[in-house]
């Protein structure tokens, strides 16, 4: 089931409601990462106190383990980890492709080796929806072939192949309860974006994913292939920007049209003790907070802020104590859920331009070191 109503758009921004069979959503959103089942380090009263309405969790992983058969049997993945809001599963493609040395593609499918034991195995779109249904989340995606987004033939081929599995995958898939989106390929290539765009449209999905950005290739390139890319996917349906998370980069891709986002980033920063404020990313493993009796932000509502001091949480951290990552966690998903729901505010009256410019010039946006650190995600041990 899927329903996508939207209320306002503002140029390319738009907010709306989409409505799944696990509850309605509302847009543009970001989905905190659970790609085991788990959103790192939190429980799920935690998680559901921060107001999270859909988390990401991944197809390819839980295949692995504990096995999408034994999460059906245990009552799908709702019931298998608790959690009774919205779950959209990755189809595990980005993962296999990121196995680099490990793969061997063919029109068929992909077989690749375990990143656990080394044992083979082979990925097919039908093998894909199949594992997506038995975990039953409410968004499944279509299995797709991620090239390097700067190899021109590389991506000609892939985009091929992509739409040969996404048509596989459309046939395959049967729940009537789960909606499949489709995933608009093809590198940092104007020509081949629109030509995926157009064959993908015309096979009619309820929802569209960019893949293969936020990969290494330039903030520009990023923004130009969005501004190329979004206009020719269809108005009324949702757009997912797969893998992009950052605060600046949540502003200026709702500006071009995105609504859906998920990332590891806010949750593995916190583990490694990096939390974000208005101004920018703070590292609390700095010894500057080692006397700090400042919460993390100051007026902050979230349970991490209205209880502890940054010295506290730097002393959690630097112990490696679990409650730090814990705490850590729960700010950082905080602010990333307040801003999306700024930015829908914003976009609601008619303020986002205004709202984006102010946010932006306080934000001290991280350096191009800790940036470098997003190309890393390009490993799929990580990627969890
Ligand atoms: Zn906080």
């Amino acid at each position: 089931m899927l329903k996508f109503e939207i209320a306002t758009s503002r140029g390319p921004a738009r907010t709306g409601r989409l409505t799944l069979t696990h509850g309605a959503v509302r847009t543009p959103v970001f989905m905190p990462c659970a790609s085991l089942a788990t959103v790192k380090a939190c429980p799920a009263p935690s998680v559901e106190a921060t107001g999270i309405e859909m988390l990401v969790a991944n197809a390819y992983h839980l295949w692995q383990r504990p096995g999408h058969e034994v999460v059906r049997a245990l009552g799908g993945l709702h019931r298998f980890m608790g959690w009774e809001r919205a779950i959209l599963t990755d189809s595990g493609g980005f993962q296999v492709f990121s196995l680099q040395e490990l793969r061997k593609v063919d029109d068929g499918g992909v077989t690749f080796r375990s990143h656990l034991d080394g044992s083979e195995h082979r990925f097919t779109p039908e093998l894909v929806v199949e594992i997506q249904e038995q975990l039953g989340s409410d968004i499944a995606m279509v299995l797709d072939e991620c090239a390097s987004p700067f190899d021109r033939n590389y991506n000609l081929e892939a985009i091929r192949r992509t739409h040969l599995w996404a048509e596989r995958c459309l046939r395959a898939h049967s729940r009537t309860d789960q909606a499949l989106f489709g995933i608009v390929q093809g590198g940092i290539f104007e020509d081949l974006r629109a030509e995926s765009a157009r064959v993908l449209a015309g096979m009619g999905f309820p929802g569209y994913a960019i893949g293969g950005l936020s990969v290494g290739e330039s903030k520009e390139d990023m923004h130009r292939i969005l501004e190329h890319t979004v206009p020719l996917l269809p108005a009324d349906k949702p757009r997912y920007l797969m893998g992009v998370g950052s605060p600046e980069d949540l502003l200026e891709c709702t500006a071009r049209g995105i609504d859906l986002f998920d990332c590891v980033l806010p949750t593995r920063l916190a583990r490694n003790g990096a939390v974000f404020t208005p101004e920018g990313r703070l590292n609390l493993r700095n010894a500057a907070h080692s006397e700090d009796p400042r919460p993390i932000q100051e007026g902050c509502p979230c349970y991490t802020c209205r209880n502890f001091s940054r010295a506290y949480l730097r002393h959690l951290t630097m112990s490696g104590e679990i409650l730090g990552l814990r705490l850590n966690t729960i700010h950082n998903i905080h602010f990333l859920l307040t801003l999306m729901s700024d930015i829908r505010q914003a976009v609601l009256e008619g303020g986002f331009a205004a709202f984006k410019e102010a946010f932006l010039s306080r934000y001290r946006v991280a350096d191009p070191k800790a940036r470098e650190d997003n190309r890393r995600l390009w490993e799929v041990r990580d990627r969890s």
